[in-house]
């Protein structure tokens, strides 16, 4: 039962993601979800092409999901991981070392994508101090994100994340144009340029690069080349720079690719990982590094890693991931994004010429449609639950990301929606 009663509450007393209590946007009561649909409290349904933010790649209420939480929960839902460890744990870290390049074998597990982020920033700055050195800067793209607290904030694009906000306060970092070579189009070697020339000047004072391969998510859903990941991988070797990966949006399959970096070959020295980790059903991370990283930090002063969250290796969240990652080892997913992917470009790339459409792009389970002025995001968010559909555009983004389980009809549902949006002069701004 969901009230006007509670949504009154709701929209007095609760922030939501990046919004203001002031006057917020109106939200939309969800009671259940099953398969690709969420439920309204008035009953009714929704085909969601959000995956709930890259999360929920197997759909909502798995049977298999709900199991292994139900399973685990019988047993113990939390315990300590301070000189405890438990078999949700250790199977889930068996999986996640099998399952990226041989390499990356040592796993810290956190709650959140922010937190993996700034789990990677602190390894490889005590990574330097075990090999006696300070180094505390980082160099990043412009245009990427990488979570909401302060030292993710810090390699955040500066514009996107309101550096402007927190200046004084913010570590300053170095920022390299974004790349511009769109994946699947030539490669320009010019693209490199303004990384080379920062790592080349800067390298000393490095503790790694940070980025995300191939798709920058929330600072634009732009897709690069892969030319500029090897070369940033090369450079990072000629000058001795740890290389970390912010895979939390593109892990475990989202690209076409298992992890991102696959599509340029390359491997990173520290690999972050979240949301699609659990299936979207509970938040857990992981921060995975080479053995030389794991050790190098702990010759460093302090003797161990600095960073032990009370929820770290949480057992529900463990388990429930351990078992996301057997659905996905079953390799199903591979054909479902490539199905995805076809269907997205048949639907998505007409609109191109649409007057209202700046760009289309693919790439995987992921569709784009940018369109020329931004959205009325309470105007076109009301008119897609109209259309019994959910997506969630922000500023001129209009995309699809829904779970690899999604049926072409339910497919077909968002991408026409988003088609009839675009001939709606009244959702956009002029
Ligand atoms: N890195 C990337 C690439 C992300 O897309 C996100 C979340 N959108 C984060 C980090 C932060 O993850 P979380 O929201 O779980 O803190």
């Amino acid at each position: 039962m969901f009230t006007q009663d509670d949504l009154a509450f709701d929209r007095q007393h609760i922030w939501h993601p990046y919004t203001s209590l002031h006057d917020p946007l109106p939200c939309y009561p969800i009671v259940a979800a099953q398969g690709c649909e969420l439920q309204l409290a008035d009953g009714r349904h929704l085909v969601d092409g959000m995956s709930s933010w890259w999360a929920a790649i197997h759909g909502y209420n798995h049977p298999r999901l709900n199991q292994a939480m139900q399973q685990q929960m019988s047993q113990m839902s939390h315990v300590m991981f301070g000189g405890i460890t438990h078999p949700a744990a250790v199977a889930l870290c068996r999986q996640l070392v099998a399952m990226t390049p041989q390499t990356l074998e040592c796993v810290f597990l956190a709650d959140s994508g922010s937190i993996a982020v700034e789990v990677s920033m602190k390894m490889a700055m005590q990574y330097w101090l075990g090999r006696g050195e300070t180094r505390q800067q980082f160099l990043t793209l412009q245009r990427g994100y990488h979570g909401d607290t302060f030292a993710a904030m810090s390699v955040c694009d500066p514009q996107n994340s309101m550096h402007s906000l927190w200046r004084g306060f913010l570590p300053q970092h170095h920022f390299a144009d974004a790349p511009e070579c769109r994946f699947g189009e030539a490669w320009d070697e010019r693209d490199i340029n303004d990384f080379a020339r920062l790592i080349e000047q800067h390298h000393s004072q490095i503790a790694a690069v940070i980025l995300e391969p191939i798709v920058q998510g929330a600072g634009g859903m732009r897709f690069y080349h892969p030319r500029y990941l090897q070369q940033v991988r090369e450079y990072c070797d000629r000058y001795g720079v740890l290389l970390i990966a912010d895979e939390i949006a593109t892990g475990f399959g989202r690209s076409g690719k298992l992890f991102a970096c696959e599509h340029a070959d390359i491997v990173p020295d520290i690999l972050c990982l979240g949301k699609a980790l659990t299936g979207g059903t509970m938040t857990l991370s992981a921060t995975l590094t080479t053995r030389d990283v794991a050790e190098t930090i702990g010759r460093s002063a302090a003797g161990c890693f600095m960073h032990g969250p009370t929820f770290m290796g949480n057992p529900l969240a463990c388990a429930v991931a351990s078992e996301s990652l057997a659905l996905l080892q079953e390799g199903h997913w591979s054909s479902q994004v490539a199905r995805i992917e076809q269907q997205l470009r048949d639907e998505l790339l007409p609109l191109r010429d649409h007057p209202q459409v700046a760009d289309v792009r693919v790439l995987g389970a992921i569709g784009v449609v940018e369109s020329r002025t931004p959205v009325e995001m309470a105007a076109i968010q009301q008119y897609f639950v109209e259309q019994g559909v959910w997506i969630r555009p922000f500023g001129r983004l209009i995309y699809l990301m829904p779970p690899y389980v999604i049926a072409p009809a339910q497919l077909a549902q968002l991408t026409a929606a988003i088609g009839k949006a675009l001939d709606n002069p009244a959702l956009f701004r002029a």
